[in-house]
């Protein structure tokens, strides 16, 4: 397989991430927001890290696409008849993780290299890359108030009306090295159906990205299927933040530094109508581990004439 980056969030993302590890593992680089990073009872939580770990290592939760399968809870039983009302949700087995990635975080390492250690002790053979070792918070206007993100997605469940996003923190956030040098090195760069709004903006935010990936072969897989998003809030907010809910509008988030969109085919038309570069449709539902595998194989389809061209002029 060609050398793949995926640019990912967390469910969402994680689906194709699933579909491009299965094809080549060994080849593939994860580059996942961190800007959704919670504080837990002071422990580090990265939600869409731990998200495409998990997948990666084969343990995801299946029904809900993220957390541990077999998770326990016990601790939060014990929080509640302790008093305490937890509304961001850590079971007994993700809760290993966070420990052990503040411990570690404490002890003076990087968010890198904590999270390479978590690859290597579940045997993960992709590279998962947090996008910065530096803090960046994703917030959100909403009611003239601006909240961090788990605090609208998780505790308000997305409802409010989304007015204005900062990425606080991402004019001083420094990329990561290895991801730069993967970043370069690839054949082929994927944005996975995320939210661009709170997954991916936010990675193109970091200095330096940005310009590396201009360079290179681009192919996003869009988040909306026939005007909806999948799961999320995803199309409320670009009624609200863009002013309408159109493949248009998805499509200018990216702008020029997307080479080709595949769509559902629902959307075939109106994706051909809104943007000059290449088009594409498959199925776009990931359901099934087939599903994933089977986008991700017309994503490497799709990209290798087009590499052969750039390759040859
Ligand atoms: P989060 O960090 O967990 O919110 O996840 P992401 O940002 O990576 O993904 C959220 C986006 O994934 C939403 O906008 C959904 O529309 C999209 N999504 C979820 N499942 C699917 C799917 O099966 N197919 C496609 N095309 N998009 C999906
Ligand atoms: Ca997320």
């Amino acid at each position: 397989m060609v050398r793949v980056v995926v640019l990912s969030g967390g469910v969402g993302g994680s689906r194709l991430v699933e579909g491009l590890a299965a094809i080549g593992g060994k080849q593939l680089t994860v580059l996942v927001n961190t800007a959704d990073d919670t504080d837990y009872y002071g422990l580090h939580v990265s939600p869409d890290l731990d998200t495409n770990l998990y997948v990666l290592a084969g343990i995801v939760n299946p029904q809900r696409g993220w957390g541990v399968m077999d998770e326990r809870w016990t601790v939060e039983e014990q929080l509640k008849r302790l008093g305490e009302h937890p509304w961001f949700h850590v079971g007994d087995r993700d809760l290993a993780t966070h420990l052990i990635r503040t411990a570690a975080l404490h002890a003076g390492h990087f968010l890198s290299e904590v999270t390479a250690d978590l690859c290597r002790r579940l045997g993960v053979e992709s590279r998962l890359i947090p996008m910065t070792d530096d803090p960046v918070q994703t917030f959100l206007l909403c009611e003239g108030e601006w909240l961090p993100f788990q605090e609208y997605f998780v505790h308000r469940q997305a409802a409010p009306l989304v007015r204005a996003v900062a990425y606080r923190g991402s004019e001083h956030a420094r990329p990561v090295e290895a991801a730069l040098r993967a970043l370069e090195a690839a054949d082929l760069i994927v944005f996975a159906p995320s939210n661009p709004y709170t997954s991916l903006l936010p990675i193109l935010a970091v200095s330096g990205y940005r310009e590396v990936i201009r360079n290179k072969l681009v192919f996003a897989v869009s988040p909306l299927i026939g005007g909806q998003a999948v799961k999320g809030s995803l199309a409320a907010m670009l009624g609200s933040l863009a002013g309408e809910v159109s493949l248009r509008a998805l499509f200018d988030l990216y702008g020029d530094i997307v080479d080709g969109w595949l769509v559902d085919p629902v959307d075939m038309e109106e994706a051909r109508a809104s943007f000059e570069g290449v088009v594409a449709c498959e199925p776009l539902l990931l359901t099934t581990h087939a599903d994933r595998v089977r986008v991700a194989q017309r994503l490497l389809q799709l990209a290798n004439p087009l590499k052969e061209r750039e390759d040859r002029g």
